[in-house]
């Protein structure tokens, strides 16, 4: 029995049933990967002992030795990683660090300019319901609603209108390449700072797949846990004129204790994303997305902006006569988790949705590649096309489980 069983055997059982959920199913959600043994390890380590209020060589606590070196090594990693003159791992969340540029920079009432929510931003960049938009006058932009796809031209217009202090540029959901130095030089010609929030796409730009926004804007801000395939959490790069302010809003602006063991286990990612092992991986995630778009194409799934550039599709349901949220869940039935989303025109709320958003990291780190890619889009296409068929969804559901046990989650893990 394990320590976990002996102790606390009802939450044991519960981790058991999400490890079982996570070996025989599919996970397509675009935002979540399979981390490494290692930041496995790292995550779980020790290290969540301590308390080190502050930074490397200057804590509010004793006893700090290893967790600088831990720290300092996760910083210098990730600068050299994004080729950045200064970073910050501290924020707990890609949220949190959002929520630090803000602090450094803004007073409450000043103006952003994002992206908006439903056309593929995220609720840190100034949505009405979240502090962003409540603390800071937030004005959005979303995409062309031809090409569906981000008209630097208007943005440049809206930018010049509003006279925001701050431009953000990032997103949650758009299958597209994202042009940071436009950004950059929109957000210079009206004297606003611009931060991109690459939490999507990180792995991407630190494999160089996607142009990389470091050197362009003030700012840069992530996740870990998505395509850069390290435990939750997020941090922030900048030049060194800005890192004191930028420290000074995570801690003690807005955290106390960083956590010492999630930073441990980002520096481990970091040096796995430095690899060239990693750079094939990045590669692969953008070719299966890419097979995926196809083949549903090909079961005439249209696709928001035509097809992909990156790790994730995003498809209108609405010629098939099913919503996101039933697309949802007929597919979850069949072992392959998705989530709804909104595109651009949306007419349902967001619990409901027109579209769904499918994304490859986590079935790529698994180790499937074009033919596993190819079988799972000829899954969804059958699936919503005929979504109220229950016992079709349990046929791909062991068909799934059958895949699913050829690329092991981990292999030691039964
Ligand atoms: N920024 C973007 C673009 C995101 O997609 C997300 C999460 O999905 C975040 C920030 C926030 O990350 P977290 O959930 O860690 O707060």
């Amino acid at each position: 029995m394990s320590y976990l069983e002996t102790t606390d055997p009802e939450i044991a059982a519960i981790i058991d049933k999400e490890t079982n959920r996570q070996i025989n199913g599919l996970e397509l959600i675009a935002s979540e990967n399979v981390v490494s043994r290692a930041v496995l390890e790292a995550s779980g380590s020790i290290m969540t002992n301590k308390y080190a209020e502050g930074y490397p060589g200057k804590r509010y606590y004793g006893g700090c030795e290893f967790h600088d070196m831990a720290e300092n090594l996760a910083r210098d990693r990730v600068c050299s990683l994004f080729g950045a003159e200064h970073a910050n791992v501290q924020p707990h969340s890609g949220s949190q660090a959002n929520m630090a540029v803000y602090f450094a920079v803004l007073k409450p009432g000043d103006k952003i300019l994002s992206m908006n929510l439903s056309q593929g931003g995220h609720l840190s960049h100034g949505s009405p319901v979240n502090f962003s938009g409540i603390i800071y006058e937030s004005h959005q932009y979303g995409v062309d609603l031809k090409t569906e796809r981000m008209d630097y031209g208007s943005i440049a217009e809206m930018a010049k209108k509003i006279q925001p202090k701050i431009i953000v540029c990032g997103a949650s959901a758009y299958p597209r390449e994202i042009d940071f130095k436009a950004f950059a030089d929109i957000s210079e010609d009206v004297g606003a700072y611009c931060v991109a929030d690459i939490a999507h796409i990180a792995g991407l730009c630190a494999t160089g797949i996607h142009p990389s926004p470091v050197g362009h804007t003030t700012f840069t801000t992530s996740t870990t846990h998505k395509t850069l395939r390290g435990p939750r959490g997020g941090f922030i790069l900048c030049d060194k004129e800005f890192a004191a302010p930028i420290d000074k809003a995570v801690f003690p602006g807005m955290q106390g204790g960083p956590l010492m063991h999630i930073i441990s286990a980002k520096a481990v990612c970091f040096k796995e994303a430095s690899t060239k092992e990693f750079v094939k991986y990045s590669e692969q995630v953008v070719k299966n997305s890419r097979i995926l778009a196809e083949t549903l194409a090909a079961h005439n799934v249209r696709l928001v902006s035509g097809g992909t550039d990156n790790h994730l599709c995003l498809l209108d349901l609405t010629n098939f006569g099913i919503t996101g949220l039933e697309a949802e869940q007929a597919l979850g039935n069949a072992g392959i988790t998705v989530n709804k989303n909104t595109i651009p025109n949306e007419t349902k709320s967001p619990f409901v949705t027109s579209g769904l958003r499918v994304g490859t990291p986590a079935v790529t780190s698994r180790g499937m590649k074009e033919s596993e890619m190819k079988q799972i889009g000829e899954w969804i296409a059958a699936v919503i096309r005929d979504s109220k068929n229950t016992s079709l969804q349990e046929s791909i559901r062991e068909e799934v489980k059958s895949l699913a046990s050829q690329y092991p989650l981990y292999p030691d893990l039964t």
